[in-house]
């Protein structure tokens, strides 16, 4: 072991020296300068305890003049030779200084030892240019250490001139003392800067302060005794300490060039994920080549983006400086020497190229004595600036993607089909706006379910159209009905594009149109036909039947039961001709109120006597009527007004039981004259008073079903009753009874009008 360990390594050290001193304040400056005065105070005592005492061994081949400055330049030279070694983030830098320590105080009389060990330190201290607080302290740390190496050396071992066991003894305890004083020293400003006890430290690194003097120790008397015994041996001396040092370099190289390639990967990884790409590639960058400053300067942003090893964790940005200015139009990988500022000692450059896009330069740069940077930097550095470009180039595709995917929402949700997408296992991945709307279901309660599980189709026999696909035919549109979680059952029909990768369903697209109007009008046409067919059927029987009996045995029939057939016929033969009109009547009738304008005859009638000729004709005795006892004149159409009423009463008597009357009564009101028409029947469920009126709809109730219609006379009436300016409307309670009014303008007022 041939190493010892200097304090000027240690980065805590380094860092705390490199600081300027701020004021006398300052616990650094305070422990030095208290150092100091300890280390004048030990050296003056080695000086003044042995003023006159010669050297510990003697008999060196050199004159006596030449021995100091030799020893001087050995000193030098073995603090100069500094190997670091890598301890994750700390650096531990190993020298020989101690070493030559040992041979100084071995060979030297004690000032002059302390001369030797003064100037060599000195000298390399300024030679590698170390801040002044640093040079302050190593000196103080050494001067104090070496005096109490001297002062023990000496006073334990004295001055023999040879090497007997009192000088081992000697050396050996002011090896001891030596050390001591170097940890201690250590610990108080270790302590200082880390904020760790000064005991911790110190028992933490003595293990490694023994070793290191024991080395020491043995290579200092070694070399002594061979250069005093066989001088012509020394340079074999030397080839271990040399051979040594050797391997320490290549092996801290291998530790920087590990550290590099663990920084290279999480660069990779960085790349990969693209988060905070730029901050992370320049951190990154700079600690893998172990450079001051790492900085991007992107041509879409007059900016440099700078990390700089002062500042760690930090990214600035800041104007481009001039002497990247100058080069950030470089294609090629460059070391750059020129107009670099007074504090950059090395600069090198590469371009931000992906494909044939280009987003600026990466530049590294290393400031103070030390070059770091070379051909092979440059060429490592140029494809992770490659790689860099490409996840810019990659994260632009991201951006665009997502502005392209948030247009595709947008057009989604605003959308009036719905629209919903499921995954391969048949669960919903998106869930648009319109078809919330349709199923009554959120999205939030529709993401990630089954729509299996998510819809309620009631008709076992559907169930299976919910999800119709295969990979033999990816396309495919099914109608199903479902229902709804408030009841209310919709016809939907989804048209499904799915994708498959062999047989296995990776995505089904789904559009969905909601059918239910459709489907009803399509119904309510068929259920129209047969209601149709059946209504003409029904008078047709008895006209038929009648016709035959008046052909066949007409003659022989006596005159009354023959004038009853015929008015029976004429009767049944209205009531078609009033049918097949009111058909005709209803598919003229567009959606507009004045449609029927052009059937409707304005004048000026007593409603009273329209109501009355309505109740004669109906002939029942169910109807309760009263009627004003004089004219009320109103604005209409007597035959329309006539057709209206007889519809409303007609109605309350088919929808009411046999054993219940109708009651028509008559209100007047300044403008207007109201016919109230009353039943006691099953009346109309809320959600149905304004669909009564709509054309073909049938309220579906055992009542109505057992009911001849076709659903066309609320919806002739109403718009009738329009076109004369008046209304009918429907209030009804279910169970107990509807009443229908036809409102109509009084003529006066009509008139005025
Ligand atoms: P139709 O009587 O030929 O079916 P309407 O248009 O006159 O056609 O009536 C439409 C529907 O309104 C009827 O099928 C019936 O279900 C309901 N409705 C009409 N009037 C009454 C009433 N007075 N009481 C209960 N339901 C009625």
């Amino acid at each position: 072991m041939t190493a010892s360990a200097s304090p000027a390594g240690r980065p805590g050290v380094t860092r705390a020296a490199g600081r300027a001193p701020t004021s006398r304040g300052d616990p650094v400056v305070r422990l030095v300068t208290r150092l100091c005065l300890l280390a004048g105070l030990l050296a003056l005592a080695a000086m003044l305890l042995f003023p006159h005492r010669g050297s510990v061994l003697r008999g060196v081949g050199l004159p006596d003049a030449w021995l100091l400055p030799t020893l001087v330049v050995l000193t030098f030279l073995a603090e100069i030779t500094v190997v670091r070694l890598r301890h994750g983030d700390a650096v531990e830098a190993l020298s020989l200084y101690e070493a030559a320590l040992i041979i100084d105080v071995l060979l030297l009389p004690p000032h002059q030892a302390l001369l030797a060990a003064v100037l060599g330190l000195v000298a390399a201290l300024v030679v590698q240019r170390r801040p002044i607080v640093k040079i302050l302290f190593n000196l103080g740390n050494f001067t104090a250490a070496v005096s109490a190496l001297i002062v023990v050396t000496h006073a334990v071992g004295g001055a023999p001139g040879t090497l007997d066991a009192r000088v081992l003894a000697g050396v050996l305890l002011g090896s001891i003392a030596f050390t001591t004083v170097n940890l201690v020293c250590m610990a108080a400003i270790l302590s200082i800067i880390t904020g760790e006890s000064r005991l911790s430290i110190i028992r933490s690194e003595a293990r490694l302060s023994v070793y290191m003097a024991t080395g020491t120790l043995a290579t200092g008397l070694t070399t002594a005794e061979i250069g005093l015994h066989a001088p012509l041996l020394l340079p074999f001396m030397a080839m271990p300490a040399l051979a040594v040092t050797y391997a320490y370099r290549t092996a801290a190289q291998e530790a920087d060039e590990r550290a590099r390639s663990a920084r290279l990967l999480e660069l990779s990884h960085a790349l990969a994920e693209r988060d905070d790409l730029e901050r992370r590639f320049l951190h990154l960058v700079r600690d893998a080549f172990d450079v001051d400053l790492a900085m991007l300067v992107l041509d879409r942003a007059d900016i440099a983006l700078i990390a700089d090893a002062q500042t760690p964790g930090e990214l600035s940005a800041e104007p481009v400086p001039h002497h990247l200015a100058a080069v950030r139009d470089a294609d090629t990988p460059t070391f750059v020497a020129q107009d670099l500022p007074d504090d950059i000692r090395q600069l090198v450059v590469v371009p931000l190229e992906a494909g044939d896009r280009r987003f600026g330069v990466a530049a590294l740069a290393v400031r103070g004595r030390r070059t770091k940077l070379s051909t092979r930097e440059l060429t490592l550095l140029a494809p992770l600036a490659n790689a860099l470009a490409a996840a810019m180039r990659g994260s632009e595709h991201l951006d665009r993607l997502i502005e392209e995917t948030s247009k595709l929402h947008a057009v989604v949700e605003q959308s009036t089909e719905g629209i919903f997408m499921l995954d391969g296992d048949g669960r919903i991945q998106m869930w648009s706006r319109a078809i919330a709307e349709v199923t009554d279901i959120a999205d939030a309660a529709a993401g990630g379910r089954r729509l299996t599980e998510l819809l309620d189709v009631p008709d076992p026999d559907e169930y299976g159209r919910l999800l119709p696909v295969t990979a033999d035919h990816p396309r495919a549109t099914v109608e199903v009905t479902i229902r709804r979680p408030d009841g209310e059952r919709r016809r939907l029909r989804l048209s499904h594009s799915a994708v498959f990768s062999g047989a296995t369903l990776v995505r089904d697209v789904v559009v969905v149109r909601d059918m239910t109007r459709e489907h009803r009008t399509e119904r309510l046409k068929s259920d129209f036909i047969a209601t149709v067919s059946h209504e003409l059927r029904t008078p047709l029987t008895p006209i038929l039947g009648y016709l035959h009996l008046l052909r066949t045995r007409g003659d022989r029939l006596a005159e009354q039961k023959r004038q009853n057939a015929l008015a029976l016929i004429a009767d049944r033969a209205a009531h078609m001709s009033r049918l097949v009109e009111d058909l005709l009547l209803a598919s003229r009738m567009g959606d507009a109120d004045d449609d029927l304008t052009p059937h409707v005859s304005a004048g000026t009638h007593d409603l009273a006597a329209v109501v009355r000729q309505v109740v004669n004709d109906l002939g029942t005795p169910r109807i309760d009527v009263e009627l004003p006892g004089h004219p009320v004149p109103a604005a209409c159409d007597f035959d329309r007004a006539l057709q209206v009423a007889s519809n409303l009463i007609g109605n309350a008597l088919k929808y009411s039981p046999e054993t219940e009357d109708v009651r028509v009564r008559m209100r007047l009101d300044d403008d207007h004259v109201h016919v109230d028409v009353s039943d006691r029947g099953r009346g109309i469920p809320a959600d149905q008073l304004e669909k009564v009126f709509e054309k073909f709809h049938r309220v579906e109730d055992p009542m109505t079903m057992s009911t001849s219609g076709t659903g066309l006379g609320l919806f002739i009436s109403r718009r009738l009753a329009r076109a004369m300016g008046g209304d009918v409307t429907v209030s009804s309670t279910l169970n107990v009874g509807s009443v229908f009014t036809l409102t109509l303008r009084r003529a006066e007022h009509a008139a005025a009008g």
